[in-house]
């Protein structure tokens, strides 16, 4: 349904016509396995159902079509990763599901089992020998999993933004990390606050970063009329955001690819992710 949503609102946007559109595929396990141990990935596969649904966690039900889904998921990032980079093919949208930001090197947590940002920014480095890779989160919860996997490593810098306190009640709001930008929001956070906390904290520290390439955790969950979480944001917000990074990028021609996580409410998913590619894309 979200990812219907989503490509109705292009549809009704006229923005559909204008973007190139890609079958995803499904990930390489070599891809899986530089963000999460074999013994994960092997458990996931030993614990999946034939039939009916298990929890995974409290939050994470897992069908038997789940980790087929989860890997057509990682796959689809990995090939707008490959097919990016030309002048045409400046920016990438994934628009897929399960989302990956809150599952960690070996665990499943809130609806995401293998971690879509952090398999592409590893495939990013490793394959494509990128060294500065930004990733930026403005779901309305924080990339819990991402900061596990990627916390520390100095080819990655990432910036989050998410409300709190709340879900996934924050591990990783104090200063343990030398590679990450957290904003924390309150709840009821709108327009006006968020933009001059994102003006503050994130954007200095990325033009100075000077980024390769941009991977975005793009949740939508912060719209005002979401129903998972308390922030304020509206659409002109992610046209806003899809401004501020393509400004970012234009200087060197920078490759970004956007990845859906969160967002609930069907109207302002769609609505925000159209409002957010034209922001992009200009
Ligand atoms: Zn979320």
């Amino acid at each position: 349904m979200r990812i219907m949503a989503i490509e109705q609102a292009l549809k009704q946007t006229g923005l559909w016509n204008e973007l190139e559109h890609h079958e995803g595929k499904k990930a390489d396990l070599t891809d899986i396995k530089r963000a999460h141990s074999e013994g994960y990935i092997e458990q996931l596969h030993l614990i999946q159902p034939d039939h009916g649904q298990i929890l995974v966690d409290e939050d994470t039900a897992m069908t038997p079509g789940s980790l087929e889904a989860a890997l057509w998921s990682a796959g689809a990032c990995a090939l707008a990763l490959d097919n990016s980079g030309s002048s045409t093919r400046q920016h990438a949208f994934v628009a897929t599901r399960p989302p990956g930001h809150h599952a960690e090197h070996r665990k499943a947590m809130g609806f995401c089992f293998f971690n879509n940002i952090a398999i592409t920014a590893l495939r990013a480095a490793d394959v494509h020998h990128y060294q500065r890779i930004a990733i930026l989160d403005f779901d309305a919860h924080q990339g819990n999993g991402t900061i596990d996997i990627l916390g520390n490593d100095k080819r990655f810098l990432l910036c989050s933004s998410f409300q709190h306190p709340f879900y996934p009640y924050s591990h990783y709001e104090q200063a343990k990390f030398n590679n990450v930008i957290n904003v924390p929001l309150c709840e009821g956070t709108g327009s006006a606050t968020f933009r001059a906390l994102i003006e503050e904290h994130w954007l200095p520290k990325l033009k100075a970063y000077a980024p390769e390439i941009i991977l975005v955790s793009a949740g939508f969950d912060a719209h005002k009329d979401d129903p998972m979480a308390e922030l304020s944001l509206i659409e002109d917000d992610y046209l806003w955001l899809g401004r501020q990074i393509r400004e970012l990028a234009s200087k060197r021609n920078t490759p970004s690819i956007s990845i859906l996580e969160g967002g609930y409410n069907l109207n302002a998913l769609g609505a925000s992710v159209a409002a957010y590619l034209r922001g992009l894309s200009d």
